[in-house]
């Protein structure tokens, strides 16, 4: 079997133009412009990368973004007094606390104080409870809420499906095995002291890795005709690789994220759909 690619580039540029629609007729009705803004402690590489990248999924749909850099030494005092600011800021519909922070910066206490209606990562208690609870509205992690879109698109069944999500960070695995909860799969959450993991994974009719382990998962780990999602971005002598070995796993697999090309470019967008909600909701009622 070869499987079939599932192209986030190529869903995520329809996307794109839908969205910039939807922003362009909000901005021209109400005269308010969407603003993100990203919040960035010290010159981290991954960081400042994921501000260029956030920079140039604003400008497909004109979205003004607000970068705010804070020096590397800044206190944990300074960086909530800033991201407080940004939480009162009536022009500012959207905040990103861009990660890696330093080691001395507390991200939870971060994640806390962020204004749950400004939340478009997905990251305060409140946001993350609400998708738990499956209550609306809320802002789902962007990139497991593009991934699951991707699979939408290439029409993947899920109902009574068994689903696997290798992974259980806040902000890639639990949101993703939840959203396939509310779909209807069987989902089992693995983790880095799951026993015999190889076995568990081949039992996935949907198998999703969110690890950060370049080529772990290989087409052993694979059913026959599973669809998997490799959410894995690691640089390898400055080569962009995912958790799985691509070819082993392409040759088992029914369907398949590549990496580069998959569930990444799908990430930045569902980002600007999440803060079309934040700025559609200021606009509808501003202050709430
Ligand atoms: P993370 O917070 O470091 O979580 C990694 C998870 O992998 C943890 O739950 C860890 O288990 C588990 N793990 C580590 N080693 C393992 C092993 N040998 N076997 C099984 N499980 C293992 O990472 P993350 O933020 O979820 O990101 C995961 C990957 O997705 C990274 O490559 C990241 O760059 C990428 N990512 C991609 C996008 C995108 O847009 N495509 C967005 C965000 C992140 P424990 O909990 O037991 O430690």
């Amino acid at each position: 079997m070869t499987a079939i690619l599932l192209k986030g580039r190529e869903t995520s540029r329809q996307l794109q133009s839908e969205l910039a629609k939807s922003f362009s007729e909000l901005a021209a009705a109400t005269s308010v412009q969407p603003t993100l803004a990203a919040l960035q402690v010290g010159a981290d590489a991954a960081a400042s990368g994921y501000l260029r990248a956030i920079r140039r999924a604003c400008q497909g749909v004109e979205a003004t973004l607000r970068p705010v850099e804070l020096p590397e030494e800044s206190s944990q005092g300074v960086v909530k007094a800033a991201l407080a600011e940004l939480n009162e800021d009536g022009s500012v519909h959207g905040i990103m606390v861009l990660e890696p922070l330093p080691d001395h910066i507390d991200s939870t206490q971060l994640n806390d104080l962020l204004s749950p209606a400004k939340d478009v990562d997905g990251v305060h208690p409140l946001n993350a409870g609400r998708l738990a609870a499956q209550r609306e509205p809320h802002f789902v992690p962007a990139t497991p809420a593009g991934a699951i879109k991707l699979l939408e698109e290439a029409n993947v069944d899920f109902k009574g499906k068994r689903a696997v999500v290798i992974g259980r960070s806040d902000i890639v695995g639990k949101p993703m095995a939840l959203l396939l909860l509310h779909r209807h799969c069987t989902v089992t959450i693995a983790h880095s002291r799951t026993e015999n993991l190889p076995a568990v994974a081949r039992q996935a009719d949907i198998l999703c890795v969110a690890v950060g382990r370049p080529a772990m998962v290989t087409g052993e780990w694979v059913k026959p005709g599973a669809v998997v999602v490799d959410f894995g971005t690691t640089y390898v002598d400055g080569a962009l690789k995912g958790d799985c070995d691509q070819k082993s796993v392409a040759a088992v697999a029914g369907k398949f994220t590549p990496v580069p090309g998959g569930t990444g470019p799908m990430t930045n967008v569902m980002l600007m759909r999440n803060l079309l909600s934040a700025y559609r909701r200021f606009v509808s009622a501003p202050g709430t």
